[in-house]
């Protein structure tokens, strides 16, 4: 049956990175995908040649593009300017909010009503830390959970990332490829979300070219100064097969599920008590997990590593790669592996 997706994002760019397998696997398989980003992405890094306005439109040019390699059938702006990344927001442009001062109620409604028009299933917004904690995907995420309670959305998904694993595949790039000056390696150790939290692993590598569109669309700014779209473009250049294995899989925490758990913790001790040993028997399945995680070694050149339930061998100084299924080896007790599974 065919359901309904909205991305809920900060700015034009973000939906590339963290979403837009998800997205462009959704309409792939006939479902509907909505985009729907609070601001205009004006304060973006980017060339100096840009006011915040000629950047604001052409980075919306850009996500009209990277909506079109995704199949999204609806574009929405909710109307908030940029916050910037500094430590202090700007002033206010003239008739516009900066989104971190925006009301959180009155954005909320606002993406409410696409959520209720659209009768979204699945809303994808930010962790509570904004992953890595720009100002405006942290306020994303408060106004993204209230939409969602407001519309009565039945699954909240975060987008995330295994901060353990894009460590080390940050590690394993810099091997072979020397990242901008401005790449902030050290805000990695400390984004993200850690493996036992995540409830959804999604396998989007058979729509990897359009996540290269989507990432390309943003990163034409060749001119650019420094920043978000030069990461973008980065990641571009890192050799196809380890490209492949790191994007190739997009995580989630299910929010919703976590606000259901808590609510039947407490109203019944009956439902505690199975509660629990679900718990145990989830903590087992983790265990294992572990002791696969642990198991895993990796280098370049001739040696395994194992990522997401493959294994795959390195050469030609991470140029190339053979893989082979290793399904048997990493079990996955309680990873769902599809954005609607288990939905009517
Ligand atoms: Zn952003």
């Amino acid at each position: 049956m065919p359901h309904t997706l909205l991305a809920f994002h900060a700015h034009p760019d973000d939906e590339a990175l963290l979403t837009s397998g998800t997205m462009a696997r959704a309409a792939a398989e006939g479902h509907r995908v909505v985009l729907v980003v609070a601001t205009d992405g004006g304060e973006g890094l980017a060339s100096a040649k840009y006011t915040a306005e000629s950047l604001a439109t052409r980075r919306m040019d850009e996500l009209e593009t990277s909506a079109r390699a995704l199949g999204v059938a609806r574009v929405e702006y909710l109307g908030y300017a940029d916050s910037g990344l500094g430590p202090r927001a700007l002033p206010d442009p003239p008739r516009r909010t900066r989104f971190v001062r925006a009301d959180t109620h009155e954005a909320a409604a606002r993406l409410a009503t696409i959520l209720a028009e659209e009768a979204a299933d699945v809303l994808l917004t930010y962790d509570p830390n904004g992953g890595y904690g720009h100002p405006d995907h942290i306020k994303a995420h408060e106004v993204g959970m209230r939409a969602a309670a407001l519309a009565g959305t039945r699954r909240v998904l975060q987008a995330t990332v295994p901060r353990d694993a894009i460590c080390r595949a940050i590690d394993l790039a810099a091997k072979v490829y020397r990242f901008p000056p401005e790449f902030d390696r050290g805000s990695f150790d400390r984004a993200f979300s850690a493996r036992r939290d995540i409830t959804h692993r999604i396998n989007v590598r058979r729509h990897i070219t359009a996540k290269r569109a989507s990432m390309r669309a943003h990163a034409s700014q060749a001119s650019s100064d420094g920043g978000a779209d030069r990461t973008l473009a980065a990641f571009l250049r890192i050799p196809r097969p380890l490209f492949d294995l790191v994007f190739g899989t997009e995580w989630y925490v299910d929010a919703t599920a976590e606000a259901h758990g808590s609510c039947t913790l407490d109203h019944d001790k009956r439902t505690l008590d199975h509660d629990k040993r679900t718990l145990d028997g989830e903590k087992r399945t983790l265990d294992h997990d572990k002791r696969t995680l642990d198991g895993e070694k990796r280098t370049l050149d001739g040696e395994e590593c194992t990522l997401d339930g493959e294994e795959c061998t390195l050469d030609q100084g991470g140029k190339a790669a053979t893989r082979r299924s290793v399904r048997s080896r990493n079990p996955v007790g309680g990873i769902r592996r599809d954005v609607f599974e288990g939905l009517a």
